[in-house]
């Protein structure tokens, strides 16, 4: 299982130049403060380079969305090589208001995922009920449905895929599934990971969405089989994601070489 939680914020479609005062914010915070994660925030793709070039690998910097293909007559579109050209490290696929939106569906978010890993960009694969479908009882068929339907056909030898689970009730609503509710869903991921993937579904991250924040990330991340958290709403200021931040243990200073041996007492 993989120790470090992800952190990931998805900014959605907001984000001027003024904001990148925020992206600024949060790097000096993770470079001052080390918390024992990996800190990734998603971006407009208007913003992807001049992000990446800010945080300066002090946290990493994704895209929210790309195309299947890798260039083409495909006005308006971005392929991942360009996301990965422009700075980003990672693509959010298949998020909830795409598929609402953009009807995008289980195939395509298939085929994005693919794409990403063809440019050497990790995906974050989101799946998540409907308030109906979890009121019907249909919540783990429904989430297993999306992930058989939505991984890229090599998903074994794709070592840089994470599913987020983000029940579309909780995404901005500031209502949270209740434990039980998350570990529930995410076991199910896990096993349906397994299933798909062999052994290596064990090392796949599986993120919770919707409505996470400094008040509740603690214990969401302590679930069983939760990997890391979705941030939307409070991924948007510094001061509400370093508050996130400031939740999470910090990593233990490495000795420098330079550090002479401690002789015993
Ligand atoms: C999201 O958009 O992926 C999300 C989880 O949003 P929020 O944190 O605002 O619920």
């Amino acid at each position: 299982m993989p120790v470090r939680p992800l952190i990931a914020g998805n900014w959605k479609m907001h984000g001027l130049a003024a904001q990148l005062a925020e992206i600024e914010a949060i790097s000096a915070f993770v470079q001052v403060r080390r918390p024992a994660a990996d800190v990734l925030i998603c971006v407009p793709a208007t913003l992807i380079s001049r992000a990446a070039s800010i945080a300066g690998g002090r946290i990493a910097v994704g895209g929210e969305d790309c195309h299947a293909q890798a260039s083409g007559a495909f006005t308006g579109d971005c392929s991942a090589d360009m996301l990965k050209d422009a700075g980003a490290t990672t693509v959010i696929v298949g998020h909830s208001e795409r598929r609402e939106y953009h009807g995008e569906t289980d195939a395509m978010v298939a085929a994005k995922a693919g794409a990403a890993r063809r440019s050497g960009v990790a995906a974050i694969i989101c799946i998540g009920e409907t308030q109906a479908q979890r009121e019907a009882g249909n919540t783990l068929a429904a989430c297993g449905r999306q992930i058989a339907g939505s991984l890229p056909a090599d998903v074994a030898q794709s070592g840089s895929i994470a599913i987020a689970y983000e029940p579309l009730w909780a995404i901005g609503s500031g209502h949270v599934p209740v434990p039980a509710q998350i570990i529930e869903v995410h076991r199910h991921i896990r096993e349906c990971l397994m299933d798909i993937a062999g052994a290596s579904g064990a090392d796949i991250r599986i993120l919770y969405g919707g409505s996470v924040r400094s008040d509740n990330v603690q214990s969401i991340l302590s679930l069983a089989n939760v990997d890391g958290v979705l941030i939307g709403g409070a991924s948007l200021l510094a001061a509400d994601f370093d508050a996130v931040l400031r939740t999470l243990p910090v990593m233990v200073q490495e000795p420098s070489r330079a550090d002479p041996p401690r002789s015993p007492r």
